[in-house]
């Protein structure tokens, strides 16, 4: 890895892209998941790249919505075990969710890739790699549809970091539950998910750790109400006015 002196203005940043990098050499990565991490950078730029209120509302009611879900999955690609594989698995033993392998470019090396990066950070049991427990989301195309009926297909609630846009209708049509990072609150998936968090997974996964340790103590009913108060399109346009704001800050200074 090249040597980022931490004085560097952008060090965070560039810091993140070398372990995506890192991971693209090492077969975990996509190359078409350096093109979503781009994409995802230069939101982050124009969301200040921080947390925003808007994210932490939605942070707080996607743990509630975790702890409340009877059989919640959390689908790992090769981004995401990149950019935080210990948080990843930390998250799954603290709410007992599962983690499933499910990757939008199949790729059965990659996916070994994934699963041994996954054990190496604590996980026991992760799905998505028996073909004989495969079975098929309907209304995407054939690929991308195939899920673990241990895992996704039998989940009420599902993680997907980073996904895209028809699976994650692919998802909501199944009748489940769809919980996202996504730092674009333009993006179809943003729109279809449930609960979007609007952040970089790699900030907004700890806070999600720590939110779901907080509530545990909550009885249903106290969880029920975080959900039922929260309404996802409002928060995508609370974070289009994050953006709106930081802009027309810069235009005056600019
Ligand atoms: P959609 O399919 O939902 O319309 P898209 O085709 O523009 O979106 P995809 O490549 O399908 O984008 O999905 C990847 C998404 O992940 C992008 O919206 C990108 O902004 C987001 N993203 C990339 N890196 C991160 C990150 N580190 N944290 C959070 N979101 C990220
Ligand atoms: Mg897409």
């Amino acid at each position: 890895m090249p040597l980022i002196p931490k004085s560097h203005p952008r060090v965070k940043s560039l810091l993140i892209r070398e372990k995506l990098v890192e991971g693209f050499d090492n077969g975990l990565v996509a190359k078409e998941g350096l093109l979503a991490q781009g994409r995802g950078e230069a939101f982050d730029y124009l969301l200040g790249e921080k947390t925003g209120r808007a994210a932490s509302n939605a942070i707080r009611a996607a743990a509630a919505q975790i702890l409340l879900a009877k059989t919640p999955v959390i689908s790992v690609n090769g981004n995401i075990a990149a950019l935080c594989p210990r948080q990843i698995v930390k998250l799954s033993k603290q709410t007992n969710a599962k983690l499933e392998v499910n990757l939008f470019y199949t790729n059965e090396k990659r996916k070994k890739t994934i699963i041994r990066i996954l054990k190496k950070n604590g996980a026991s049991e992760i799905l998505g790699s028996s073909a004989s427990s495969s079975r098929k989301l309907p209304g995407i195309d054939s690929a991308r549809r195939i899920v673990d009926k241990d895992g996704i297909f039998a989940a009420d609630v599902v993680v997907v970091p980073l996904e895209d846009g028809d699976r994650t209708m692919a998802l909501r049509n199944a009748g489940k539950i769809v919980i996202t990072f996504d730092l674009n609150p333009l993006s179809r998936t943003s729109h279809t998910a449930d609960i979007t968090i609007v952040d970089n997974v790699t900030r907004a996964i700890d806070l999600l750790i720590t939110q779901c340790k907080k509530l545990s103590k909550r009885n249903q009913k106290s969880l029920q109400k975080i959900i039922d108060d929260f309404d996802n399109r409002k928060n995508l346009r609370d974070n289009v006015m994050q953006i709106k704001n930081n802009l027309a800050r810069r235009a005056k200074i600019a």
